[in-house]
């Protein structure tokens, strides 16, 4: 285990964030998983880092707070927290998250207080999510079990069980339970730029899905998107993986223009409940109505955060043959669920998404067709069953997906 460990951890820092000699690391980490976040910071300085500095956050404090701080602290961001992403922001640093929640955490805590906290916070690190969104700066985000999300995905294992397994899954996933993951990673890089390629050459003026489920969306995409999988490539022109693991090709919709009905596949996991059974109706673009079977209380924080979050800033696209989509096990954790299937995201747009995007300023970006909100969150829509067709500029009709796959 030790060894595993180990060499993912050295995934992380060498083809996740891709640390490059004399930068600064800035690791985020529950307090539970030190031991991780450990070796992370050893593999940082064996990659070269100038310093690595850890962010220590502790979910059981976090949701103490969420409980019992008084009710005006949910409406501040102290500035020194901008700051901080600031002065590392500024030096250049790598930021790698490892991530280990309890699906659970924010059960039976109010909405409102999450939705505010969410959105002071988001605007207190809107600089400094404009340079990672434009990968001026290089991050990535990889999952560690803890015992309480291990007993969420697999409730009939004992802990002990359930923790390996879930290590298992996500050895797996992530692609780390090679000889030499970082090769592997290569090859997985390579494997997409074909499919990436002949999606940018064609550039599809929109495209169709349809299945049994019962979604059917007419969807424009963005005039002279970019699609992009197997990893983003920073300003600097040195490559990285933001997401580990990842098997999706993603690009920007337009943010006018879907019509129809789309249907989720899997259930959402959104701050502490879980949204089930749900959809949305699409009306130029825009969602005019929507529902669940379950917690559409927090579908509706969701879609009401900004005018943005009822407008599309995603579409990915993920075959039925990817690892995870294989693994047919729903992990209460959106890194893994999105590359379970095809999925859409409700708010923000990804600059890169766009030729030129990253150059642009917001109001160019909006007056481009970009959507923008304060929330980006993915949803999966994508089934065995999904066909995507896409329409050429000339109107030319070609199959992209059939059951699932690519025909591409
Ligand atoms: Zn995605
Ligand atoms: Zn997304």
């Amino acid at each position: 285990m030790d060894q595993k460990l180990f060499k993912y951890a050295d995934l992380l820092v060498r083809a996740g964030g891709n640390v490059q000699p004399g930068q600064p690391v800035v690791i985020s980490s529950d307090v539970a998983d030190a031991g991780f976040a450990r070796l992370v910071s050893e593999c940082a300085y064996n990659a070269g880092a100038s310093e690595v500095v850890i962010d220590w956050t502790d979910e059981l404090s976090a949701r103490m707070k969420y409980l019992r701080a008084s009710d005006e602290v949910f409406d501040m961001f102290p500035p020194w927290r901008t700051d901080r992403f600031k002065y590392y922001d500024d030096r250049n640093a790598v930021y790698l998250h490892i991530l280990s929640s309890d699906p659970d955490l924010l059960q039976g805590v109010e909405p409102g207080r999450i939705k505010r906290a969410t959105k002071v916070m988001r605007e207190g690190t809107k600089a400094h999510r404009a340079v990672t969104m434009t990968n001026e700066r290089r991050w990535s985000l990889a999952a560690v079990p803890s015992p309480k999300w291990a007993a969420k995905v697999f409730p009939e294992l004992a802990e002990k069980e359930a923790v390996e397994k879930l290590w298992g899954l996500i050895f797996k996933g992530a692609r780390a339970d090679g000889e030499n993951p970082v090769k592997d990673w290569e090859a997985h890089r390579n494997n997409f730029l074909k499919r990436v390629d002949y999606l940018n050459e064609t550039q599809f003026s929109a495209l169709k899905f349809k299945n049994s489920l019962g979604t059917d969306l007419y969807l424009p995409l963005i005039e002279k998107h970019i699609w992009v999988g197997g990893g983003a490539v920073g300003r600097d022109g040195v490559p990285f993986f933001p997401n580990m693991p990842t098997e999706e090709i993603f690009t920007m919709p337009a943010r006018i223009g879907a019509e129809g009905r789309v249907v989720a596949s899997l259930p959402l996991s959104y701050q502490g409940s879980l949204i089930e059974g749900f959809w949305f109706e699409f009306k130029n673009g825009r969602v005019t109505d929507f529902g669940a079977e379950k917690n559409a209380d927090s579908l509706k924080l969701i879609v009401d955060m900004d005018e943005g979050s009822r407008f599309l800033g995603e579409v990915a696209l993920i075959s039925n043959n990817s690892p995870i989509a294989q693994m047919k096990t729903l992990f209460y954790e959106t890194l893994f669920d999105e590359n379970a299937s095809c999925h859409l995201a409700l708010g923000k747009a990804y600059p890169y998404n766009l030729a030129g995007g990253c150059d642009m300023t917001e109001r160019e970006l909006a007056e481009a067709g970009a959507n923008d909100s304060l929330l980006h969150v993915d949803f999966m829509f994508g089934t065995e069953d999904m066909s995507i067709i896409g329409i050429e500029p000339s109107g030319t009709e070609k199959a992209v997906m059939e059951k699932g796959e690519f025909c591409i």
